[in-house]
């Protein structure tokens, strides 16, 4: 006899990691809509609506523009398998753990990569780009715009000029920084971009929001080979979700009703207002990090507010931190990867955990784990702090 499992009954947990993020309740309760068929009318003016609001958070007028199914390292594949044939050449820009994924897939397209490396906190100057430009005359530029393994702001629009000088196209990650720092796609001129769910957006992982600009897609239509996947084929989903409506696969239905009503929401507030959001709210946890001694890791220019990455201080136990503040206060934090493991918090206020209440919820656990690990600490001083930053 084999055991059945209860039913599912997840804690509730606030999302302050690198992501997934909290999620409205309005998100989740659309995903438990009725599932139509994938071509049932209904679903098509849903694809269509994710489509024409997709172009406007991504401030677009691009044709290619919709919700890939996958997470979105799929988005970063659709992207990178699109654009790149073997042999084609192509710059990368690896300053944290996305961009060294980005080489790790543009190599599995027979890309000849050429890696420009920084270290983790940094960003690119456009003297670097322009250099590697002229060098290497790439098909292709890649950058992480929110490298959320750092929380590093890579500036895109100067850099964007550089590489359509030097004949190339800009492919950017906005996984991370979609909803919650301007992407502005047309007005920087940016030829392939990708972003996930998860994050800003504050919908459940699963669906890769993507857009590709003419320039791009005439060079997806002029290959002289098959793109390498067949799932992430550009050519055959444009036909799915375009007029003709081509059967392809099935598109996740429930995931896009997630995506639809994250969409609106995000909408409804505004995107300027969403941005200052962000911003305040950072400046806010910022405050009460630094009253308690916390160093961020990257220069202050360059700072994402959706991802604080901090330096764990002396005397504190990064993984007793993080343990204790879930199983005490339910909250989730980052730890650092790669160089930055054991080194890092990251605290992500990402889309909905981006609120004043979160950042006064975190500073006062986060106070009280510390003080169980004798760290020295006047009580209250980061709520004192962050307060008087909400204050102005
Ligand atoms: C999270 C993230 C990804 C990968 O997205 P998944 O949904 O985990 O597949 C890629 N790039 C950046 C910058 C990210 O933050």
């Amino acid at each position: 006899m084999t055991h059945t499992p209860p039913r599912i009954a997840p804690p509730t947990r606030t999302l302050m990691g690198p992501g997934p993020s909290d999620i409205a309740p309005s998100v989740l309760s659309a995903m438990a809509a009725p599932t139509v068929g994938h071509l049932d009318p209904y679903f098509l003016q849903v694809m269509d609506e994710v489509q024409t609001m997709l172009r406007q958070v991504f401030q677009t007028e691009n044709a290619l523009t919709f919700a890939v199914s996958g997470t979105g390292s799929a988005g970063m594949e659709t992207c990178v398998a699109n654009l790149i044939e073997p042999g084609d050449k192509i710059v990368v820009g690896v300053n944290g753990v996305f961009g060294g994924r980005m080489c790790d897939v543009a190599e599995r397209c027979g890309a000849v990569v050429t890696k420009l490396e920084r270290p983790f906190g940094e960003v690119f100057s456009s003297e670097e780009i322009e250099q590697a430009v002229t060098e290497v005359q790439p098909k292709a530029v890649a950058l992480v715009h929110a490298e959320t393994s750092t929380g590093a702001l890579q500036p895109i629009e100067e850099i964007s000029k550089i590489v359509h000088d030097g004949g190339a196209m800009l492919l950017i990650d906005c996984v991370t920084s979609l909803g919650g720092l301007p992407v502005k796609i047309d007005e920087w001129n940016v030829d392939a971009a990708y972003s996930g769910t998860q994050k800003c957006l504050s919908c459940p992982p699963g669906l890769a929001p993507v857009t590709f600009s003419s320039l791009a897609q005439e060079a997806i239509n002029n290959r002289k080979t098959k793109v390498q996947s067949w799932y992430l084929d550009t050519t055959m989903l444009s036909s799915y979700w375009g007029s003709d409506r081509a059967y392809h696969h099935t598109a996740p239905i429930n995931a896009n009703y997630g995506l639809h009503e994250a969409l609106r929401l995000l909408l409804e507030e505004g995107l300027e207002n969403r941005f200052t959001r962000h911003m305040e709210n950072h400046l806010a946890l910022r405050a009460g990090l630094e009253a308690l001694g916390l160093n961020y890791l990257v220069a202050e220019e360059h700072r994402l507010p959706m991802l604080n990455s901090v330096s764990i201080p002396a005397g504190a136990d990064d993984a007793a931190v993080r343990k204790q503040l879930l199983n005490e206060f339910d909250i989730e934090i980052g730890g650092g990867l790669g160089p930055l493991k054991g080194k890092a918090w990251r605290i992500g206020l990402m889309g909905e955990a981006s609120s004043k209440s979160n950042v006064l919820l975190f500073l006062s656990a986060l106070e009280k784990c510390l003080m169980d690990q004798n760290y020295a600490l006047i009580p209250g001083c980061s709520i004192a702090a962050a307060n008087q930053q909400f204050i102005g």
